[in-house]
């Protein structure tokens, strides 16, 4: 790991967020309070020194920038009002940026109008795009896919997911090899032998299954807003509703397509609420609102610690998640009311071109986060932390 100092670092990562860490002298309180530095007597201060010195490549690849869910417990017992808390969000935000070979989600995170306007032009794009190929409105029944085409939204919907892949895979590389070249990790260490794939599977699991979908730690461990909180305003449980509706809406979308490809239903026909992939879209669409609001409720009001900084990016993600879930609802009443409204295809138009800009836009935003974090915890996992033995 090369140890090239970037005198330029901390005055970039200022732009990522209201971080002032030159106060910090490492006394540790930080440290000895936070709920998730299991037995690393370095968490979170090393990664702060690491930008006071200007070691940009360590810092990059640093596995712990992603296990911190920003509390803000060390913030509020720092004597030197360094905000270790929010330095660590900068920080992953920055390394978002960093990782990021397009250069479109430091726009976004540092220049909030033009990333803005980007977000419009973007939906507007994908609008006007549907728009050109649309066919008839039926008045006597709602036929969505015979206004956009199936194929049409097929069809873009996979070159914007090859897009989404191409960006969020090149990220995640670049990442991978750091953390793996500083934890000394190579794939044949991780697929040699039985021993070796054991314990490759069990940190995956404990990365996807334990901490990811169950929200493990975040759970258990961050109870900083325990009693003081009610349980349906709680960070873990808000964070939970709106990735197990995010990903229930997924797997509705993919059982609906599923359904019709086996011939069972057509996509976008009204079914009865018990079908699977209404009922579940249904749950997950209202987890998800239920989620997303509270975040947006918690950051316009700066309730907490966590929701106190805001970048235009963080608001984008909330947004574009919260037209994508409540839209979802709209159309689903234009689709069960006797004689089909016009606003219900205009509406379907609006929430696809929406969703396929949050697909697209998913390496570059806050949402990134849903894919680094998951490969920090499973080098967390295979590094015999806490995470791999609570699995
Ligand atoms: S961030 Fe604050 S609490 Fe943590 S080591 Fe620095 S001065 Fe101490
Ligand atoms: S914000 Fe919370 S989880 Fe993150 S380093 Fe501080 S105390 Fe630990």
């Amino acid at each position: 790991m090369s140890k090239v100092i970037d005198p330029e670092m901390l005055g970039d990562m200022r732009r990522f967020g209201d971080l002032d860490v030159s106060a910090c002298f490492s006394c540790g309180t930080c440290t000895a309070i936070c709920p998730l530095a299991d037995n690393d007597a370095t968490f979170p201060r090393r990664i702060i020194r690491l930008a006071q010195v200007g070691l940009k490549d360590e810092l990059l690849s640093s596995k712990e920038l992603w296990t911190c869910y920003h509390c803000g417990l060390c913030s509020d017992s720092c004597p030197q009002d360094a905000d270790p808390g929010e330095f660590m969000a900068a920080a992953r935000r920055y390394a978002v940026a960093s990782y990021d070979r397009t250069g479109l989600a430091r726009i976004l995170y540092t220049r909030p109008a033009i990333g803005s306007v980007l977000a419009v032009v973007i939906a507007a794009f994908f609008a006007v795009f549907l728009y050109s190929g649309r066919g008839p409105q039926n008045t006597e029944e709602m036929e969505f896919f015979t206004f956009i085409p199936d194929n049409m939204i097929h069809w873009t919907g996979i070159a914007v997911m090859v897009l989404m892949a191409v960006a969020g895979v090149a990220g995640v590389v670049t990442m991978v090899r750091g953390v793996a070249r500083r934890d000394g990790v190579t794939f044949t260490s991780l697929v040699s032998g039985r021993t070796a794939l054991t314990r490759t599977g069990a940190a995956l699991w404990s990365a996807l299954g334990v901490e990811s979908l169950g929200q493990t730690r975040y759970r258990r461990d961050c109870k900083d807003d325990e009693p003081v909180e009610p349980l349906y305003r709680r960070r873990w449980l808000i964070h939970a509703m709106a990735i197990w509706g995010f990903l229930g809406l997924m797997v509705a979308t993919g059982l609906d397509w599923g359904l019709a490809l086996i011939g069972v239903k057509e996509t976008g026909t009204a079914i009865p609420i018990w079908y699977p992939s209404r009922l579940i879209g249904t749950i997950a669409g209202l987890m998800l609102i239920y989620g997303v609001m509270w975040f947006m409720i918690n950051r316009a009001t700066k309730y907490n610690r966590a929701a106190s900084i805001s970048t235009g990016s963080d608001w984008l993600l909330l947004i574009l998640l919260m037209i994508t879930g409540v839209s979802g609802f709209v159309i689903e009443a234009a689709l069960y009311m006797p004689n089909p409204p016009s606003w219900g295809y205009w509406m379907f138009l609006f929430h696809v071109a929406i969703a396929l800009e949050l697909m697209l836009l998913l390496p570059f935003t806050k949402f990134a986060h849903a894919i680094y974090r998951p490969v920090a915890l499973f080098f967390y996992s295979l590094a015999g932390k806490k995470v791999l033995q609570d699995a």
